[in-house]
């Protein structure tokens, strides 16, 4: 039992809510329509210069009365106490089935009155659409504007346009997922015409379920991705190479199995083999990027755990929740690694135009919350690097679940057998059965073992995630059993069906260690409102979790008792107290190294995230230039400056092949007697000839509206090729850095170091590609007398 710990916080929140509850008699003798009328005048306060702390009380007090009339359920005091967290962008940890959804209702409502938009996020559309069609009633009979941020028909979310996406946010409150939030923000910034961008700036945010967001979700950014990079063969070489060889001598991996690396002799030995000299000279960097990823999807990668093969395609599984992740989320490289391990054919590796991360994303707003049912136990984490404090909300009723100690054994067929042996139990007795399994191969053999032993059951695994929210609701009705993995259908409540709570409710039994909030998470899929609930966790020295992380106390014990191991023999639970405390051990370990690879995810991406919004800036703008051949020669003038820079000692020879490169391809005629010493002087023939041949390309195209898009889509053009490559480099970097771990280098300082001098860089070759993109391109006008610029 953990106690909640004495919070200040939690302290304040109290206090408020005792002025909403003061306000509750007057908001319950107000007619409805002095009810709604009460938008109005807190919107006009809030003009008048109001504070929106001040008017919380009455908001929330309006919104709670509007919620009984309207949707027959009246906030609780413990909800009012969360909605009064999440105003103050903290996280409110609140169980399953304590009413998140309505909770945050109150502080939607408030913060919509701004008019300055007010934005809850889920981890799914189904959940998105779900509480928005629930509660849009409340904010629509209250007055205000609420939508759907995405079209719930549309699959790929490719059809809305610019005109819709504008006004879905455009409303007051939005409900959306974190991913299309992502990608939105991301082509909001690919337009190349104010006209085709939508956003508004981001004002407040619950991000719903925000652990999966936030600490699930940390290592995956979401990826725009566009034309196909050239194949390489290269996969196909270094994963011969990578066959050949020998665990430890040439490749070395973590103890947690979450990285491999080559050893010296490994090392060598790929010099041998592809016939260089120095592997990490700057000219083998993609070779060595890809014997990283080869390195990756044979010794990292797990069939079954990561990935699956499925109809002769790889498909990577989400860690996180072990989903399929189709489309746009990978282009490391790792996938066509993993497919050429595989043997299957290998997809097209598209690049990256632009990439952000969850944790990158919510920066730009000025107040974001969250809340879960799991938050406490990452709180330290969730004050580093999200500044947000966790305020546990007292339970509406009791909790009397039964979490009971787990049962250890020594072999994967030992724990199966007796979770299995556990759930017949329960099942015969009529009781709804929840199990749990590890990875998506696991689910499939339980739910083997059960066909075997005729349990009829719904297995909620990646391959029918469509029904996922369907299966779960009705998971706990009488006699029910579902297998499912990890965290699939989670946000969906699981009401006891008739007579259920009777036979002792919910019962959750898990069949591997997990990571203990992932393990709590599930705990609490039982015992929701005070409803009776029981939850087991079966685990055994076999497990992954265990095998990847051991430590030297395990795998003594495991190795010295697998001798003896009798597979006829009935299975025993060890109680071997060494055993026991040692896996408490490993777990808390293993909750640490997450949150270092978790850091590092986030330190990347602050690099990442300031060089995004300096460029994003630049490109504003030059969308939104007053002046366009202003702009566009200003750029040019630095490349002129960066191109005369690469020589000390210019002549003739050299200027005239760089005018011919950069400015114009007919002989320009150069006057012979140029002082090439004097670099002001050629920079001024540079600019004079350049305003000659700007001044015929604008003749030529005659409408100044076109000329505009002209100046516009070369140097956008120039601006985008230029990040797109920079966005590959900095996916390189990250594996790129490794080495220097060897040498005893901060691989965090040199990542931070080779990034920003990148970026200098390429603001260099923006400014010298807009020069051949505006001086170089062939004009034409096509039927509808549009401007078609071809670039070099
Ligand atoms: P959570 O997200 O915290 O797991 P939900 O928001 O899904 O919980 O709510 C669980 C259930 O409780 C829903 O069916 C919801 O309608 C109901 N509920 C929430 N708050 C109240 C309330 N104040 N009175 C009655 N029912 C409520
Ligand atoms: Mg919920």
């Amino acid at each position: 039992m953990r106690t909640t710990a004495f919070s200040l916080e939690l302290q304040r929140a109290k206090r408020i809510l005792t002025k909403v509850n003061a306000l509750a008699p007057t908001m319950r003798a107000m007619s409805d329509q002095k009810l709604k009328a009460q938008t109005p005048r807190m919107q006009k306060m809030l003009k008048d210069g109001k504070s929106l702390n001040s008017l919380l009380p009455m908001a929330f007090a309006t919104a709670r009365e509007a919620a009984r009339r309207v949707l027959g359920m009246y906030p609780y005091d413990v909800q009012v106490i969360g909605a009064i967290v999440l105003h103050h962008g903290w996280i409110a940890e609140m169980k399953t089935g304590e009413g998140k959804t309505l909770t945050a209702a109150l502080p939607l409502y408030l913060n919509g009155l701004t008019g300055k938009g007010a934005i809850l996020v889920t981890p799914s559309r189904y959940l998105a659409q779900r509480d928005q069609e629930e509660l849009s009633v409340l904010y629509k009979w209250l007055g205000l504007t609420c939508s759907l941020g995405f079209d719930p028909n549309d699959e790929t979310g490719n059809q809305a346009t610019v005109a819709d996406k504008r006004k879905w946010y455009q409303a007051d409150v939005l409900y959306t997922t974190g991913s299309t939030l992502a990608f939105d923000y991301l082509f909001n910034n690919l337009a190349s015409r104010p006209e085709d961008q939508y956003l508004r700036p981001y004002n407040y945010a619950i991000i719903d379920e925000v652990d999966a967001v936030f600490l699930d979700g940390a290592n995956s950014p979401m990826v725009v991705a566009s034309k196909p990079e050239l194949q390489s063969n290269l996969y196909q070489l270094t994963d011969e190479f990578v066959r050949s060889l020998r665990p430890e001598t040439d490749y070395r991996r973590s103890k947690n199995h979450k990285s491999a690396w080559l050893t010296h002799t490994g090392v060598l030995r790929a010099q041998k083999w592809f016939r260089i000299n120095d592997l990490f000279d700057n000219q083998h960097r993609e070779l060595y990027r890809h014997i990283s990823l080869a390195l990756q999807a044979h010794f990292v990668q797990q069939k079954g755990h990561d990935y699956m093969v499925d109809d002769g395609e790889v498909v990577l599984l989400d860690e996180a929740n072990g989903r399929l992740m189709r489309g746009m989320k990978v282009n490391t490289g790792i996938q066509q690694a993993v497919e050429q391990k595989e043997g299957v054919k290998i997809s097209e590796n598209r690049q990256a135009v632009a990439s952000i991360t969850y944790q990158g994303l919510f920066t730009l707003f000025n107040n974001v919350a969250g809340m879960t049912g799991t938050a406490k136990i990452a709180e330290s984490e969730f004050i580093n690097v999200y500044k947000m404090k966790v305020v546990q909300i007292p339970r509406h009723r009791k909790n009397i679940r039964k979490d009971h100690q787990p049962r250890v054994y020594l072999t994967t067929s030992e724990k199966l057998i007796e979770a299995i042996k556990l759930a017949e139990k329960l099942h015969h007795q009529g009781r709804p059965i929840l199990l749990i399994a590890g990875s998506v191969e696991n689910s499939e053999i339980v739910s083997e073992i059960l066909l075997n032993r005729g349990i009829p059951h719904n297995v909620l695994n990646a391959r029918n995630e469509a029904n996922e929210a369907a299966i779960i609701k009705n998971a706990g009705q009488r006699n029910a059993v579902t297998v499912s993995t990890n965290m699939a259908g989670r946000g969906t409540d699981i009401k006891l069906g008739r007579g259920v709570a009777k036979l002792g409710g919910l019962a959750v039994i898990g069949t591997e260690m997990l990571d203990p909030r992932v393990a709590e998470q599930l705990q609490g899929r039982a015992g929701r409102q005070g409803d009776p609930g029981d939850s087991w966790f079966f685990i055994s020295l076999e497990d992954n979790f265990i095998s990847q992380n051991s430590s030297p106390v395990i795998r003594r014990y495991y190795r010295r008792h697998i001798k003896h191991f009798n597979h006829k023999a009935k299975s025993h639970r060890l109680y071997n107290p060494r055993i026991l405390i040692s896996l408490l051990l490993l777990r808390d370990k293993v909750m640490v190294s997450q949150r270092q690879t978790r850091a590092r995810m986030y330190s990347y991406e602050n690099s990442m995230r300031l060089e995004r919004m300096a460029f994003y800036e630049l490109r504003d703008a030059i969308m939104n230039a007053k002046d366009y051949r202003m702009t566009a020669l200003n750029w040019m003038s630095h490349g002129f400056d960066v191109i005369l820079k690469q020589r000390s000692n210019w002549d003739y020879g050299h200027f005239k092949a760089a005018v011919n490169h950069w400015v114009t391809y007919d002989d320009a005629q150069i006057p012979t007697d140029l002082n090439y010493q004097d670099k002001s002087a050629l920079k001024d023939f540079l600019m004079h000839r350049t305003s000659q041949i700007l001044d015929q390309i604008e003749s030529s195209i005659a409408d100044p509206k076109q000329i505009d898009q002209f100046y516009r889509s070369g140097l956008l053009k120039a601006m985008d090729d230029a990040w797109v490559d920079q966005v590959a480099y900095l996916g390189y970097l990250k594996t790129l850095v490794q080495p220097w771990t060897l040498l005893q280098r901060n691989p965090m300082a040199v990542y931070h170091d080779k990034a920003y001098n990148r970026f200098k860089q390429m603001i260099n070759d923006i400014a010298k590609e807009t020069i051949r993109n505006l001086l170089l391109s062939t004009i034409d006008l096509n039927e509808d007398g549009e401007v078609v610029v071809y670039f070099v």
